[in-house]
């Protein structure tokens, strides 16, 4: 059976996450990461086409920095 692409995507709203990397562990696709950027501990979605829209990983957001947007890609 094939995977009919979600319509959304997961989008990391900066200002509230404080990177504890509980999405990324959670994401069974491995859709986010944890890394330096320019010198700035950052999450963020670093492949959109693993990610399925399924909406999990803002459930566990300790924050709610998570938020489903449309898809872009
Ligand atoms: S779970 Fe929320 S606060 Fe933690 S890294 Fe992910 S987006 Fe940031
Ligand atoms: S919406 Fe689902 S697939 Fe996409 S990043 Fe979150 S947990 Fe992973």
């Amino acid at each position: 059976m094939f995977w009919n692409k979600s319509r959304l995507i997961a989008n990391i709203v900066e200002d509230r996450c404080c990177n504890c990397g509980n999405c990324v562990r959670f994401c069974r696709h491995s859709a986010l990461m944890t890394a330096e950027v320019r010198g700035k501990t950052c999450t963020f979605v670093d492949n959109p086409k693993r990610c399925r829209g399924c909406g999990k990983c803002m459930l566990i957001c300790p924050h709610r920095a998570i938020e489903m947007v449309e898809r872009y890609c």
